[in-house]
Formats: structure tokens, C-alpha cells, sequence
């Protein structure tokens, strides 16, 4: 007997490539998640990426509606992990409570849009996300997918064609299908516009702000002029199309795990006036990991 024996790895033999399938690259896929939507379950389960190298995470609020998307959550869980064929079986899953008091209370999407309710949520989102991350992220941990719970459809090949750009963070442009009353036909139109890249005016804003005053992206009453991914979708262009950004949102997000491990989290303060996954954008950007986009690249979200 005698103490037991020491775990080492050695971070260099851990890699982080344009071919992560080939180099049997492990992946964590993070979701902070709130309600839970079959669509984004079966979405997960298709992704095309070997599950056996995909540990799963969870952060769960404690309120109500938490605790409904909790027992639904290990509903589903059970049948792949117990039940389901072998290539279907994550390699782990954690789920995790959120310990924060009070809980934001649940919000419908215009509600939680409100410029007035910005500020609050988007600090209480950016604790889950580091509680998610700092507790979830392996020695062995090549890449982490940010994946919100309200994103029902990818492109199955989502991880491989993300990593295949071996870009520090990459984004996806997340949409919204809708009925279109005037067309009276399904439609879709852009939805993350937390994508996007600095202007002299959102600088200028920023530069008159109090020290705990933050800039939000897609309000009227805050013009800042930036260049928003949303906006520059090409229908038929090259889906690998790459543009650089300043701030990125969370829905879909493609991390190197060594970003993370660096030190970039989501800031729950004022961090250059951004908040959350903006400004963990400018932090990654400040450690000198810069952001990229694939606007032609589509995902979409929910519709409420
Ligand atoms: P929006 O799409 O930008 O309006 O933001 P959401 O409300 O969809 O939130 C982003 C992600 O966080 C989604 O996956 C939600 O399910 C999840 N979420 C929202 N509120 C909470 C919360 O209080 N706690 C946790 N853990 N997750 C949340
Ligand atoms: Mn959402």
C-alpha cells in the first residue's frame, strides 16, 4: 500500500489540432441551461463528433423551472448512458446546480431583453458559465463548446468543421426560424448579435462611461456602430468565410481549452465596459487570443 500513486500529464502531450477527430481530441461541451428543449437534445445527439470523446456539462439553476429541466435532463441522460447503443454513450456528463442567492427569476425573451434587466442577468450568467467551466475543465480537455440550451439545430459536423479553422474561438452565426406573416412562409432572421467588431463610436461611448457602466449590443437607445456578424450573412457564400471580432456571444462557441486555461473567463463585472461572453472575448484578446467568426456558418436558436 502506501500513499496512492501520483496522476501526471503532461499539458504538451494533450493537442489541440485542425484534425482533433483524427488526433482523438477530447471535448467539453458546456450549457448553462435554464428550460430544457427536446430539439436541443437530439440536436447533441447527432452531433457527428465521437461521442466517446465528448464529456458533457450542465449548469442548472435552482428555481422551478431549473429543477422541471434537472429531472428532464437525467430522463434523457439515462436512456443514451444506460440504454442507448455504444457509439451514442458520452464519455462523461456532469450536471451542476447553481449556488447563486437569489436565483434571476425565469424571463420571457423580450422580458430578459430589456436593456434595464441587462446588466444583472448578464453578471448572474457570467458566474454559471466560470462555476460551469472552472469546474468541468480537464487536464485532458483539448477544446470546450459553449452550446446554449435553446440551440435546437446544427449542422451535425458542428466541432469538426469549427476546429478544422484551429482559430483560438470560434463562432458560428446563430439565426432564428419564424413564420413570416407577409410571406406566409417560414423564414429566418439573425439572432446572436453579441458577434461583433469595435467601432470608434462604441469606443467613444465607452470612453465617457463611469467605471461600472457597461455597453450593450442591439439597443436603440445605444448606437454604437459596430459591425454586427448578425448582419453579414451571405446566402450561397463559402460557410468557412472567417471574419475577425471583438466581442463574441455564447449561444454556439468554439474555445481552445488552453484559452481557458490561460485564465479567460467570463467577466460578472465591468471588465473594459463588457460584461460576460463580450468580455471574455476582450480578455482571451488582451492574453492574445483573438476571436473569429464564420458569419455564412449557421446555427439556429430557439423561437419563443
Ligand atoms: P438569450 O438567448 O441571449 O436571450 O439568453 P438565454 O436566456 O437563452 O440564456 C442563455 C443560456 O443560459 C440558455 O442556454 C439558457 O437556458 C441558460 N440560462 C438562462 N438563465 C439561466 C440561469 O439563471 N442559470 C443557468 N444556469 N442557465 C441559465
Ligand atoms: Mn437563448
Amino acid at each position: 500500500s502506501g500513499p496512492p500513486p501520483v496522476t501526471r500529464y503532461n499539458l504538451n502531450n494533450v493537442t489541440i489540432t485542425n484534425d482533433p477527430v483524427a488526433n482523438r481530441e477530447n471535448v467539453l461541451v458546456l450549457t448553462p441551461m435554464a428550460r430544457f428543449y427536446q430539439g436541443y437534445w437530439d440536436n447533441l445527439l447527432k452531433l457527428s463528433y465521437p461521442h466517446e470523446l465528448i464529456t458533457l456539462g450542465f449548469i442548472l439553476p435552482k428555481t422551478k423551472e431549473g429543477n422541471a429541466a434537472t429531472i428532464e435532463l437525467q430522463k434523457q441522460i439515462a436512456k443514451i448512458q444506460k440504454h442507448g447503443l455504444e457509439k451514442e454513450r458520452f464519455k462523461s456528463i456532469i450536471i451542476l446546480r447553481q449556488d447563486i442567492d437569489p436565483p434571476i427569476p425565469s424571463q420571457d425573451e423580450s422580458e430578459r431583453h430589456k436593456m434595464a434587466n441587462q446588466k444583472a442577468r448578464r453578471a448572474a450568467m457570467a458566474k454559471a458559465r466560470n462555476s460551469l467551466l472552472f469546474t468541468t475543465l480537464g487536464p485532458d480537455t483539448s477544446w470546450v463548446l459553449w452550446l446554449d440550451a435553446d440551440i435546437i439545430e446544427t449542422p451535425p459536423t458542428l466541432i469538426q468543421d469549427l476546429a478544422s479553422h484551429s482559430k483560438p474561438l470560434t463562432v458560428p452565426n446563430c439565426f432564428q426560424r419564424f413564420y413570416n406573416d407577409e410571406k406566409k412562409a417560414m423564414d429566418e432572421r439573425p439572432y446572436d448579435f453579441n458577434n461583433w467588431q469595435d467601432s470608434p463610436t462604441a469606443q467613444e461611448l465607452a470612453s465617457k462611461m463611469g467605471k461600472d457602466d457597461i455597453l450593450l449590443e442591439g439597443y436603440a437607445d445605444m448606437a454604437t456602430y459596430r459591425a454586427l456578424m448578425a448582419y453579414m450573412y451571405e446566402a450561397g457564400a463559402d460557410i468557412h468565410t472567417e471574419v475577425p471580432l471583438d466581442g463574441v456571444g455564447g449561444t454556439a462557441l468554439l474555445v481552445k481549452a488552453e484559452v481557458h486555461r490561460d485564465g479567460a473567463m467570463f467577466p460578472a463585472f465591468p471588465f473594459y465596459h463588457l460584461i460576460e461572453t463580450e468580455g471574455f472575448a476582450k480578455m482571451a484578446k488582451r492574453l492574445g487570443w483573438q476571436a473569429t467568426g464564420l458569419p455564412n456558418y449557421k446555427v439556429y436558436h430557439y423561437n419563443e
